[in-house]
């Protein structure tokens, strides 16, 4: 370790999105069926990325920075919210959203503006989404974990209320759930929505609404009357941009001033910005193709029932979670094991939870994805 480097950076390892395990050997040139990270299976359709290139042709101006206060998308992000919060009176202005550089930028910016040197700690309740801790950590702010049912994988909300009544140096300042939640894919509950509205305002609620546009379900109206409600969207999953790097914040105006004084000045390319603007202009094209993934989603979904080794969850979101049901010994050896083996078969899955996480890809994927679980999970040599 080098001396300068702070201590606690030795115990943390860099995130890795498709981890390779050691001494592996695939086939060359192999092309990978990615469902491991919940993008959206087919890319922007060929006419909107050719009106995309003939803005960067005609409009761009490679020599200047992009636009700092990213007005033009904001206005457009404003309609999206306020055409799709499911209440017509909610007034959405420019003054209630931040862009960052993904939503991870925001998610950063949010741990720095609210607990950073010492004035908070953040709840999560396990499994959730990995970049709350592993941001939180690199800045030295602790986390606070809670469970959840293993039926429903609704939170542990009596564990929860304890870690905030707690008398703890630092106090939890900020709680982050995912709604509906990575992995596992189930939707708030109301009583989870309840225990949200009850905490005090000190405390600020962070819903990542990452998975909306699949699952249709949003708190979103409930930032303009609640200052201590953050809401999290991201372009990567529905609109298909993963490729630039594009989250907002939904929040009341003092703390979207916050963000914007904490986020990196130039932190949205301008094409980017023009990369998301245009998805919003054409959302309804985007969007439209979402019944379809769904439905393919209810299907692999009824296949992967017929397995008898698996244990299936219904999904809110572009994702199925699955766990092994008979009670091996190690759980973890054997779901790390058939996730390496789909990979040599040329699927790529995520192992994360104690279960296996599994993005909804095109039809042809998902049959693939069938097939091939149907040989790993037939070849008998799994660990016991
Ligand atoms: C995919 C995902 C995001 C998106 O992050 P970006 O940085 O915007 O790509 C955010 N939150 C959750 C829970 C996600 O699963």
């Amino acid at each position: 370790m080098l001396p300068f480097l702070r201590p606690d950076l030795a115990q943390l390892k860099a995130y890795t999105p498709h981890p390779a395990s050691a001494g592996e050997s695939l086939p060359p040139a192999i092309e990978f069926d990615q469902l491991d990270t919940n993008e959206s299976p087919v890319q922007l359709p060929d006419e909107l990325k050719a009106k995309l290139a003939w803005t960067y042709q005609h409009t761009i101006a490679t020599n200047r920075y992009p636009d700092g206060g990213h007005d033009v998308l904001k206005q457009a992000v404003v309609e999206y919210i306020q055409e799709s919060s499911h209440d017509s009176s909610a007034t959405f202005t420019t003054s209630h959203i931040s862009l960052g550089n993904g939503s991870d930028e925001l998610i950063r910016a949010l741990l720095i503006a609210t607990c950073l040197g010492g004035a908070g700690a953040i709840l999560v309740a396990e499994p959730t989404f990995s970049m709350y801790g592993i941001l939180a950590r690199t800045l030295g702010i602790p986390v606070v974990t809670v469970g959840r049912s293993d039926t429903t994988f609704e939170t542990n909300l009596a564990a929860a209320q304890e870690a905030i009544e707690d008398t703890q140096n630092p106090p939890i300042r900020a709680v982050f759930i995912v709604h509906p939640n990575s992995p596992t894919g189930n939707a708030l509950t109301t009583a989870e929505l309840d225990w949200l509205r009850s905490l005090p305002e000190h405390i600020l609620v962070v819903v990542d609404e990452a998975y909306f546009e699949f699952s249709q379900t949003t708190v979103v109206h409930e930032v303009l009357a609640r200052s201590n409600w953050v809401i999290l969207r991201t372009f990567s999953k529905a609109f298909r941009l993963a490729a630039h790097r594009v989250g907002y914040a939904i929040g009341h105006p003092d703390l979207i001033t916050a963000l914007e004084k904490v986020r990196l000045p130039y932190n949205l390319p301008t094409f980017s910005q023009a990369a998301a603007h245009t998805a919003l202009l054409h959302r309804h094209l985007l969007l439209d193709s979402i019944p379809a993934l769904l439905q393919e989603r209810s299907q692999l979904i009824t296949a992967l029932r017929q397995f008898p080794q698996l244990q299936v969850w219904d999904s809110s979101a572009n994702f199925v979670y699955i766990r092994l049901k008979s009670p091996l010994l190690k759980p973890d050896t054997a779901l790390a094991q058939i996730t390496q083996e789909m990979k040599i078969q040329g699927t790529l899955i995520r192992h994360t939870g104690g279960g296996l996480r599994i993005t909804i890809g095109t039809a042809a994927e998902n049959q693939r994805t069938l097939e091939r679980l149907n040989v790993v999970l037939h070849q008998g040599n799994l660990v016991e």
